[in-house]
């Protein structure tokens, strides 16, 4: 066949996070000892009682179609949320339910953009921003951040990158890949930007939950009437329940954005699993101890992976305020020769690690900064020491 297939769709680059997760699973199964610190999902299982809604609203046969921008009660149950841990006001109206922070991504750049658009992202940024927006007609624009500003954008670089095309701004903290949490008076520096030149924030909270040493997460759309009306704050449930699996994202938005996302959401998809939605309700309306217990497991993971990094040659990171990853800085080990052959790039560093030294780490280009890797550690500690061990064998192995 010679019949030419969408230019939008083909432009599109798979996911090689979950590329290299899928070479680690099967690698896995053909029986090797694989160590992944590629996940970016909680190792942990959903804790019981939000399993439990999930099962009553099967049992109470809660199995049909729902409103399309989801049921009331998790409507109430978000704003509430974001009324107590956010310090914003969003009426039921204002949120959107859907299929994942992905597709709340997806709904909202569906929204905003028109052909041309552009949408500046902060590199290193999650690697589905730059596709969804191209998906949705837009165009990435990137600026790159750097290590001493703490891989954070400034807002000198924001507004040098504005230009009368600019539509909005990804803001991601706490942030993957870096793992760094923007501070009140940096976001505020930003929020002045964006009110000035007048386009939106599309704040991406996922992590929200996960911060460390007294690091604070603040919603940049609860500092100030005139930056909320140009944010949409984007969250979910995946990371902060380990609920992964379950599918359920959300939006707090202006009603008109509200309106339309419930609209697109209503022809695209329908309703986010009815029976998940019963679950998520549980998760944010119920206890929240379970919240903290995988907070603390992550926590003395993560002091344990900066530290022994940090005693690593050639490679650096700083630490980590928030999420489960760790940002390495393996700019010099690209230099550096194994087994006679120059290293050269993060992608053929992360090649010869689970070639040779069964270990799955992502390397960071499709990230936006190819001389970095990010280690995920969500998963247990036993693996980690071992992975991390083989890791370092290799490091001291380079020439
Ligand atoms: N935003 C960020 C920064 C992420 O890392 C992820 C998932 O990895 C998402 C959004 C999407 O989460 P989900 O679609 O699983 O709810």
């Amino acid at each position: 066949m010679s019949l030419e297939l969408s230019k939008k769709a083909a432009a599109v680059k798979p996911s090689s996070t979950l590329a290299i997760t899928a070479k680690a699973k099967e690698l896995k199964a053909q029986g090797k000892d694989v160590v992944g610190f590629g996940a970016g999902e909680p190792d942990f299982d959903t804790p019981e009682n939000i399993c439990d809604a999930a099962i009553d609203a099967i049992n109470n046969g809660f199995t049909k179609y729902t409103p399309a921008s989801g049921i009331i009660e998790l409507k109430e149950a978000v704003s509430k949320k974001f009324k107590k841990y956010n310090n914003i006001d969003y009426t039921p109206e204002q949120i959107v339910i859907s299929n994942g922070g992905k597709h709340s991504l997806e709904n909202i750049f569906t929204v905003l953009l028109n052909p041309g658009d552009e949408v500046i992202i902060p590199a290193p940024y999650w690697l589905s921003y730059t596709e969804i927006v191209k998906l949705a007609g837009g165009v990435p624009v990137i600026v790159k951040t750097s290590k001493e500003q703490e891989y954070k954008l400034t807002a000198e670089a924001l507004c040098k990158a504005v230009t009368n095309k600019t539509k909005a701004l990804i803001l991601n903290t706490p942030n993957n890949p870096t793992g760094m949490v923007y501070t009140d008076n940096e976001l505020r520096d930003i929020a002045d930007i964006v009110i000035y030149k007048d386009f939106y924030v599309v704040a991406d909270e996922m992590y929200e939950t996960l911060t460390y040493d007294g690091h604070k997460h603040i919603s940049i759309a609860s500092l100030g009437k005139e930056i909320y009306d140009r944010t949409i704050t984007c969250n979910g449930l995946a990371k902060s329940y380990a609920m992964t699996g379950w599918r359920i994202g959300y939006t707090g938005s202006p009603l008109q954005i509200a309106r339309m996302m419930g609209s697109v959401q209503s022809h695209q998809t329908s309703n986010p699993n009815s029976i998940a939605q019963k679950a998520a309700v549980e998760a944010l309306n119920g206890p929240q101890d379970s919240v903290s217990q995988m907070n603390e497991e992550f926590n003395k993971r993560r002091q344990y992976v900066y530290e022994r990094i940090c005693n690593m040659p050639f490679v650096s990171t700083i630490k980590p305020m928030g999420a489960f990853y760790v940002f390495v800085d393996a700019s010099e080990v690209l230099g550096k020769t194994h087994k006679g052959e120059t290293v050269g790039t993060v992608a053929k560093m992360a090649e010869i690690l689970i070639n040779e030294y069964n270990t799955a780490v992502v390397p960071c280009a499709d990230f936006g900064f190819d001389d970095h890797l990010r280690l995920s550690y969500a998963i247990s500690m036993e693996q980690i020491e071992k992975g991390l061990d083989r890791i370092e064998k290799f490091l001291k192995e380079l020439k």
